[in-house]
C-alpha cells in the first residue's frame, strides 16, 4: 500500500479571507500530491518500509538505507509536515467557526516558557520571518520534555530529531505567493486566525504521554 494524499477536513475556501481558496488548492493537491508521489517511487523497492507511517519512518531515518535517505528526508519530510499542517488550520473566524485560542494545559505550558502568550506568538511570528529561504517555524516538543520554537530548512521534519511537532507554519513561498507574494509578514500575521488550538492542544496533550 502505498501513501495517499489525505483529505483535508474543511473545504479549500474555508479559510478565506486569510489563505485564499486557489493557494489551498495547489498546495494540496499539487504540492502535498508531489511529495507523497516521489516517497512512493523513492520507497517502491523497499515494501517493508513502504509498510510504515511515514511518521514512523522519519522518527528511524537513521536506518533508512543510504540511497533512498535524502529523497525519504525530503519527500517523507514533506508528506509529514502537510498532513500535520492541514490538522492544525480550521476554518477561519469570517466562516462564523472561530474564535477560539489556547486553553488549559497548553496555555499554562505557554505561559510558562514564553511568559505569555502574546510573548509565544511574537516569537514564533519572529521564527518564522527569519527562515531563510524554504522551510517551517515549528514548536516542538524535546525528547527533554521542553516546549520550544525552532526553524527547519526545506522538509525537514522534527521527527528526525525526536522531537514531536505542536504546532507548525509552512513558510514555503508556494504557501503564500499568491495572495501575498513576498509580503511573508503578512501571511504570518494572517496564519494566526486560522489555527484550530483544539488540535495543536491534543498535540500537547499527546506529547506528554
Ligand atoms: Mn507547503
Amino acid at each position: 500500500m502505498s501513501y495517499q494524499l489525505p483529505k483535508l477536513p474543511y473545504s479549500y475556501d474555508a479559510l478565506e479571507p486569510y489563505i485564499d481558496k486557489v493557494t489551498m488548492e495547489i498546495h494540496h493537491t499539487k504540492h502535498h500530491q508531489a511529495y507523497i508521489d516521489n516517497l512512493n517511487k523513492a520507497l517502491s523497492s523497499y515494501p517493508k518500509l513502504e509498510k510504515l507511517e511515514v511518521e514512523e519512518l522519519l522518527k528511524k531515518i537513521d536506518s533508512v538505507p543510504t540511497e533512498i535517505k535524502q529523497a525519504v528526508i525530503n519527500h517523507g519530510g514533506g508528506h509529514a509536515n502537510h498532513s500535520f499542517f492541514w490538522k492544525v488550520l480550521r476554518p477561519s473566524e469570517a466562516s462564523g467557526e472561530g474564535g477560539m485560542s489556547p486553553s488549559g494545559q497548553l496555555l499554562q505550558a505557554l505561559d510558562k516558557t514564553f511568559g505569555s502568550f502574546d510573548k509565544f506568538k511574537e516569537e514564533f511570528t519572529q521564527k518564522a520571518l527569519s527562515v531563510f529561504g524554504s522551510g517551517w517555524a515549528f514548536l516542538i516538543f524535546t525528547k527533554e520534555g521542553e516546549l520550544k520554537l525552532k526553524r527547519h530548512s526545506f522538509q525537514n521534519s522534527p521527527l528526525m530529531h525526536g522531537n514531536v511537532p505542536i504546532l507548525g507554519l509552512d513558510v514555503w513561498e508556494h504557501a503564500y505567493y499568491l495572495k501575498y507574494q513576498n509580503r511573508r509578514a503578512e501571511y504570518v500575521e494572517a496564519w494566526w486566525h486560522v489555527i484550530n488550538w483544539k488540535q495543536v492542544e491534543s498535540n500537547y496533550l499527546k506529547a506528554l504521554k
